[in-house]
């Protein structure tokens, strides 16, 4: 309705608003149950054939092969930092029971926030060795932010590490790992699996801001792939979790040969033997995800997004470049590691950015502020922003380029 504006907000942030009319639907009467969906009983059978189509309809579109299990959990992508740390340490245990602690190793891939802060974690848990296979920030422009993908000769991984960790998309810094598999900003999937020599590679991704907005290069390849919902699937409150069969141990046993226990509700074991119901699951954030899901593959799948938000994203990052030449703007990322989801830049003078965002509230733009730890702009592009929104934008843009000039 005409009360709603555009929100580029970077999560939560903007639901489909047919997606919305239906949820509302059903907050009253799920499924012509008589009970809406925030008072059904997860075991109804109505919502657990709810709850496997929209498995099925993650699995389809995303084409995750029978090696895999998708659950559905909460405690968002911070609850996943955990999570992966102690379940991946328990399989490493099961592999390697003679090994210290210290002859275990987490290898990070620091490209942003977010994966920082789940190295920060790795740490603080503690139970094997830290190590830091690359930091983006010593290849940056002023040596400090965090701006782009390294080069592959850059990264040093450890021999038979308990996990590979790296964030596709940074939410905050706006760099994401190429979906192009010639580009240098491409994830180095070749170089591991060399080296790995055919062992299943213990490749652990956070996919939270960039989930079903295009295919997940070398999928099958990953032990565990995570993602808050509230970027481009539903409210926040629910988490998805791709993890490969051989991910998902016996912690208990691992926690008889020294392992540390695990909580139970972040065992992949509870979690995929109860098939996401051992507790009661986040009941309306699942059903939103999953009308979200069911309107995708209406509209023709991830197929259809990729494209859809390449152009988006080649449509801001083209204004913006327009805005760095005139002098007024200033892109934050290196070419080629710019992120589909997340466009960051700054705007250059006294007051520019108050009045940069001020314009578009006005126009009925939202959501626009940098986060609070880097400041400038952020647009954020996921699925439910349309080319149409995205029109919107760069005409505002090329405005706002035009007055200050
Ligand atoms: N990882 C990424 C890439 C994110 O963008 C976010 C949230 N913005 C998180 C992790 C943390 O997710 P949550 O708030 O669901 O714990």
């Amino acid at each position: 309705t005409s009360t709603r504006v555009i929100n580029f907000g970077a999560g939560p942030s903007a639901l489909p608003q047919s997606v919305l009319e239906k949820a509302a639907e059903g907050l009253l009467n799920f499924e012509s149950t008589g009970i809406g969906i925030g008072e059904i009983s997860h075991r109804s059978k109505e919502f657990s054939a709810f709850l496997a189509r929209t498995e099925s309809l993650i699995r389809s579109q995303l084409n995750v092969p029978p090696t895999h299990h998708i659950i559905f959990t909460q405690g968002g992508g911070t609850g996943q930092f955990s999570a992966v740390v102690y379940n991946m340490l328990a399989r490493h245990r099961l592999l390697h029971p003679d090994l210290r602690d210290d002859q275990r190793t987490l290898d990070y891939v620091l490209t942003g926030s977010w994966s920082k802060k789940a190295h920060e974690e790795a740490i603080r848990l503690g139970g094997a060795n830290v190590h830091v296979a690359v930091d983006a920030r010593s290849y940056s422009k002023d040596g400090k932010a965090f701006d782009n993908i390294p080069p592959h000769a850059e990264y040093t991984f450890s021999r038979d590490p308990a996990m590979i960790y790296y964030c596709d998309n940074e939410t905050v810094d706006g760099v994401q790992f190429s979906s192009d598999s010639n580009a240098p900003t491409f994830f180095p999937f070749e170089l591991l699996k060399r080296r790995a020599n055919s062992a299943l590679l213990p490749l652990v991704a956070d996919y939270s801001s960039s989930f079903m907005s295009r295919p997940i290069p070398y999928l099958a390849e990953h032990a565990v792939i995570f993602a808050g919902a509230q970027k481009n699937l539903g409210p926040a409150g629910l988490t998805i979790v791709i993890m490969r069969q051989d991910c998902i141990v016996d912690v208990d046993v691992a926690a008889k040969l020294g392992a540390a226990p695990v909580p139970k509700m972040i065992a992949y074991n509870t979690l995929a033997d109860s098939k996401s119901i051992y507790n009661t699951p986040p009941v309306i954030p699942i059903y939103i995800a999953g009308l979200v899901l069911e309107r995708m593959a209406e509209l023709g799948g991830l197929t259809y997004f990729e494209d859809l938000n390449k152009r988006k994203a080649e449509k801001v990052y083209a204004a913006v470049r327009a805005g760095e030449e005139g002098g007024i703007f200033q892109s934050k990322v290196q070419q080629g590691s710019g992120s589909w989801m997340n466009v960051v830049f700054n705007i250059l003078g006294e007051g520019a950015e108050e009045r940069f965002l001020a314009g578009a509230e006005k126009e009925g733009m939202k959501g626009l502020k940098g986060h609070r730890l880097v400041g400038g702009i952020r647009a954020s592009l996921y699925n439910a922003i349309t080319a149409q929104d995205v029109d919107k934008l760069v005409a505002y843009i090329d405005k706002f380029i035009d007055d200050e000039g």
